[in-house]
Parts: structure tokens; C-alpha cells; sequence
């Protein structure tokens, strides 16, 4: 597995560049620049998700292609929703997606600086101090179609502003009472450039500068400048901040500092899921999930406890790319991805869902024979493993029909099939129970096609798993499925909300049993259960019992049940 490997720039070996690499090249040529640097800015008020995964991504990757540095920055401006449990969880998650920052800042070191420039912008007459509540800014500042008006406090002098704002900061305010803004156009048609608010007065617990503070800056104007000290060259955001672009750039010129180069690209939306913290944080607050890491969250924990490999997700990354609109990603698109790696580095083993009883009835009584089975076909390397074989074995249920149609390619009565990595076998006869249910299969092999030795010439059209009954291991499965039963559970009818969407077989548990090989693995191992699916192992297990979980299912077989009008 790559889970310690760093991150492979899978972007190099697409042919043509992306519009940001473009305006990077092009800024390059112009001389605008002369280095690449950015920054990954979370604000650690939630969990990383997929969303997340793109951005670091695009932005680490970057840094990578041009030889520059990204740094992890924590946008920490909001004391009211941080915490510092958000902030380690960060840092684990863009490591284990195997990403390492060039340097770590919090946008509250900057707290000192930021409040010496808001009193260099007062002093230049560039920012004032407002006696209106919130409601009343919110009435003033207009809306798309009408111009705002000028807050009554607006020409108030450079000193009384100051002297004011010295004040809000040594606390002699209620919350809430005041604010500072920038003067800029109560005209502009761009909201964001209607006399903004930079520094609003709230006695809030900072996670990290305690009660210090009783001015906060508001996010546009802790932003940029965090960019500008940090020498950012491109600051790349998303696309619902291109029209905050004209206030990012209002405040690096008036003062007059380092300006970094904004660019939006379109967020990553995916089908079946949500991805908006506020509505991850609920389903892990009422319980809807098992936690943040639950299996079925988008979060990367989550999608890491899943079985999720980090190289599948740089991988999913590079395949969307980066683009100027918003779409929809189709989260087959995601499954594909941890297929695709799996397939080549995933270890093959044989478990029996809903086992039924085989017995080969000219097998020698009580012997047991050690037979080779390939670990992995994609991968030479990775060698054989000894399973044993004996005359007592199971097999899936769903392996076996009394009476089968004729495409049935699986064992049937009066048919014969191969069992992986053992023999032919024949099958003549079933034992059932009163009610009728087949509860004993009864075979023969035939010893001259052992696989890897058969000369035999025979040739049969299935092949299927099975484990020794006496040497099998029960475990527990955890089957998880999506966790939304729409495509879009963020379109909801009048009186719905996104939780009515919820998929109610998202979880099915159930025991299984592995070939003994099992037993050597430990939490976070990945497998193919050969013809089921992908499989990790949870770290739920114990001494006594293994959990897994299903990452995905050997194909995507979503689709077809959808259209059958079944989902479980
Ligand atoms: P949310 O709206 O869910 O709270 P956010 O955008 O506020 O998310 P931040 O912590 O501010 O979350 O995001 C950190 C960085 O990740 C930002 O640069 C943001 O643009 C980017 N980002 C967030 N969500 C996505 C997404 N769905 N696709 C791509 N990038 C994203
Ligand atoms: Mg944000």
C-alpha cells in the first residue's frame, strides 16, 4: 500500500495544462512573478471532505509542478465555531493524503499586523467606524438592484475614528455595538465593495489567542493580508469569492503591500452526498452517523476509514480536473478511482458470504492438503499463500442452484465447476432440510485438474471461491452503501430537508467466513474478497473478532439497481 509514499504528481502526464497553470505560465512570462506559492487556508471549523481533497490537491500540486511551496494556513478568524480538535484533524488529513506544507500559520498570528493596518487605512481616511447595529447595515447597504446609502457615521474625522477604535479594542464596547468598515462605494454594484465590515466587537474564546481579543477581523479582510504576508503569489479560492476579488485587491492596494493573484475555480460537488460542513456537522450532531470518520461521510477520515487509499484520491483529483464552472461529479467517478488502485495493489482472499455446506464425497477422510493461491494477479510480487483444502468446505449460497438457467455458470446440480486454486468438481446430489432448502451440496472432485498441475484437458465455464469449513475464521462485515438515497439529497420538496433523502440501508452487518490467512491482518489493511468486492479491515476489530468494511463493491452495480427500483 502508499499510504506513506508522498504524493505523485499525477498531473504531469496530462497533455494539455489547466487554465490556472496557464495564467501561472503566462504571469511567469510576464515577469509578474517570479515564483509559484499558495496556500491551503481551512477554516478549522469542521472536518476536511472530498471538496477539500481537490483544493489541497490543485494547490500542493502546484507548488509541485513549479518548483514553489504551499503552506497550510488556518483561516482561524471565527472564535465562535473553531476548535482545536478541527485543526489537528486538518493537519492528520492533508498528511495522510500525503501532502507536507512548506510552513503552518494561523490567520490569528496575524491579528497584531491586521490591526496596525486598519489603523493605517483609518488614518489615510479609508476606513471608519460605524455606530449602526447589524440590522440597521444590513437596511443601509441596498440590495442587487438598489444603490445603498451612506451610514450617518461615514465622515466621521481620521481621529475621532481612531480614538473609537482604540476604544472598541480595549473593550469599552458591547458586542455588536459597532464596527469598523472600509469606506469604500455604498454605490458600487458589487455588494462586497458596500462599505464592508472589518473588524466586528464579539467576547468570544479564541482557540488559540484566549480572551485576548475583543475585535475579530471579518474573513475578507483577515484574508488577502494573510496571502500578502505570507508572499503568496496565487491565492486560489473558489468560485463563490470571485466577486469578493475587487475587495481582495481594494485592500492589498490601499496598502500598498505584497499583491497576490487571485484565481476562482469551480468547488467539487458530487452526486449522492453532501458536502456543506454546516450539514456534516448536523449528521454527525443528531447522530445520523457514527462520528465524523463514519464510513459513509464524505470527510477524508471518513473516506480514509472506508479503506480509501490516499493515491485513489489524488488520483480521482487529477481525473475531474480543474475548471471555470460548477458541475456535478458523478461519484462513480470517486468509487472508480479506489477500484482502479485496489485492483493493482489490493491482496486477494477468499470469503464465503451465506455459506452453504459442501461436502466432497470421494475425498480421503480427515486429509487436509495445503493448496497455492496467487495473492494478486495484477501484481507478480506479491506471490502465493498456502490455503488449506479439505473435504468439508463452504461455499456462497448464491454460488449454487438446484436447478440453474443455462448461462448459470456456477455450480448446479448435475454440473461442474472449478474451485479457485483447488480442483474440478462434479456435483451429484443435495441434502435437504423439511422445508426444502438445500443444506448440503454433494460433490466429487476430480483429482487430475488441480490448478497450477492440470493436464487434464477438461474445461469448465465457472470458477468460484470457497473456504475449508474446519479452518474457515467468521467475521464481521460491515456493507456500507451510499449515504444518501437520491442523486441530489441537497433538492428538497417543500417541508423536507436533506435528512428525509437519507438512504435507510446505507449499513448492512453481517458474519462471513475468511480463509485462515486472514488472521495476519491488522487495522487499515486493504483486501479483494475475490469476486465480492474491496475490503479494509476496521479498527472496531479485537483479538477475538476482525471487522471489515466494504470500500466498494467489485463493480458498480448501483446503477442497474436503481433502474430496478431497488437500492439495498
Ligand atoms: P463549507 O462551505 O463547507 O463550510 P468552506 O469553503 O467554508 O466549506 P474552508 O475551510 O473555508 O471551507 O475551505 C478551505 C479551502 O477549501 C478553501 O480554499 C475553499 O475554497 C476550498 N474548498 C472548500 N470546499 C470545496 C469544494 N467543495 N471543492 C473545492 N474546494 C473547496
Ligand atoms: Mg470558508
Amino acid at each position: 500500500m502508499t499510504d506513506s509514499s508522498s504524493a505523485t504528481n499525477a498531473e504531469s502526464s496530462r497533455p494539455t495544462k489547466h487554465f490556472i497553470e496557464q495564467a501561472i505560465d503566462a504571469d511567469l512570462a510576464a515577469g509578474k512573478t517570479n515564483g509559484v506559492v499558495t496556500r491551503f487556508p481551512p477554516e478549522p471549523n469542521g472536518y476536511l471532505h472530498i471538496g477539500h481533497a481537490k483544493s489541497i490537491c490543485l494547490n500542493f500540486g502546484l507548488a509541485k509542478t513549479y518548483g514553489g511551496q504551499c503552506n497550510l494556513r488556518f483561516d482561524d478568524t471565527n472564535p465562535s465555531k473553531e476548535e482545536t480538535e478541527y485543526v489537528e484533524s486538518i493537519m492528520d488529513d492533508v498528511r495522510w493524503l500525503g501532502f507536507q506544507w512548506d510552513s503552518l500559520h494561523y490567520a490569528s498570528d496575524y491579528f497584531g499586523q491586521l490591526y496596525d493596518w486598519a489603523e493605517k487605512l483609518i488614518q489615510a481616511g479609508h476606513a471608519y467606524v460605524c455606530d449602526l447595529n447589524a440590522e440597521q447595515t444590513r437596511e443601509y447597504r441596498g440590495t442587487l438592484t438598489e444603490p445603498g446609502k451612506n451610514s450617518p457615521y461615514r465622515d466621521r474625522s481620521a481621529e475621532e475614528n481612531l480614538e473609537l477604535f482604540r476604544k472598541m479594542k480595549a473593550g469599552e464596547f458591547p458586542d455588536g455595538s459597532r464596527t469598523l468598515r472600509a469606506k469604500i462605494d455604498m454605490a458600487s454594484p458589487n455588494l462586497n465593495l458596500r462599505d464592508p465590515v472589518m473588524y466586528r466587537i464579539m467576547r468570544a474564546h479564541h482557540h488559540r489567542t484566549g480572551d485576548d481579543w475583543c475585535i475579530y477581523p471579518m474573513y475578507d479582510w483577515a484574508h488577502g493580508q494573510s496571502d500578502s504576508i505570507e508572499g503568496i503569489t496565487f491565492s486560489i479560492c473558489t468560485l463563490e469569492f470571485e466577486n469578493h476579488r475587487p475587495l481582495y485587491n481594494w485592500y492589498c492596494q490601499s496598502l500598498g503591500i505584497h499583491h497576490p493573484r487571485q484565481i476562482e475555480f469551480a468547488r467539487l460537488n458530487m452526486t449522492y452526498t453532501v458536502m456543506s460542513k454546516r450539514k456534516l456537522l448536523q449528521l454527525v450532531k443528531e447522530n445520523h452517523v457514527g462520528g465524523w470518520d463514519d464510513p459513509r461521510m464524505p470527510t477524508i477520515s471518513g473516506l480514509r476509514r472506508r479503506g480509501y487509499t490516499p493515491e485513489s484520491i489524488r488520483n480521482f483529483a487529477a481525473d475531474i480536473g480543474v475548471a471555470k464552472f460548477n458541475s456535478t461529479i458523478d461519484v462513480v467517478r470517486l468509487e472508480n478511482a479506489v477500484r482502479e488502485h485496489l485492483n493493482r495493489v489490493a491482496p486477494r482472499r477468499m470469503v464465503v458470504f451465506d455459506p452453504t455446506k459442501l461436502t466432497i464425497t470421494n475425498w480421503p477422510a480427515g486429509e487436509v492438503e495445503m493448496v497455492d493461491a496467487i495473492n494478486n494477479p495484477e501484481d507478480d510480487a506479491a506471490g502465493t499463500r498456502s490455503v488449506p483444502f479439505s473435504g468439508t468446505l463452504y461455499i456462497g449460497a448464491d454460488d449454487f442452484r438446484e436447478e440453474a438457467p443455462r448461462k448459470f455458470f456456477r455450480l448446479k446440480k448435475g454440473g461442474a465447476v472449478r474451485l479457485r486454486s483447488g480442483y474440478i468438481i462434479d456435483c451429484h446430489d443435495v441434502v435437504k432440510d423439511d422445508d426444502g432448502n438445500v443444506i448440503e451440496i454433494l460433490c466429487t472432485y476430480d483429482p487430475a485438474t488441480k490448478s497450477g498441475q492440470d493436464n487434464s484437458g477438461r474445461k469448465v465455464k465457472g470458477t468460484i471461491h470457497w473456504v475449508s469449513a474446519d479452518h474457515a475464521i467468521p467475521i464481521e462485515v460491515r456493507n456500507y452503501d451510499r449515504l444518501f438515497a437520491v442523486e441530489n439529497p441537497d433538492q428538497t420538496a417543500a417541508g423536507q430537508t436533506f435528512l428525509d433523502h437519507l438512504n435507510p440501508d446505507s449499513l448492512s452487518v453481517t458474519e462471513a467466513f475468511a480463509e485462515p490467512e486472514i488472521n495476519t491482518a491488522a487495522a487499515g489493511d486493504r483486501f479483494q474478497f475475490e469476486r465480492l468486492g474491496y475490503y479494509v479491515v476496521d479498527a472496531d476489530s479485537s483479538d477475538k473478532q476482525l471487522v471489515f468494511n466494504r470500500i466498494v463493491p467489485l463493480r458498480d452495480s448501483w446503477g442497474s439497481m436503481v433502474a430496478k427500483g431497488k437500492t439495498n
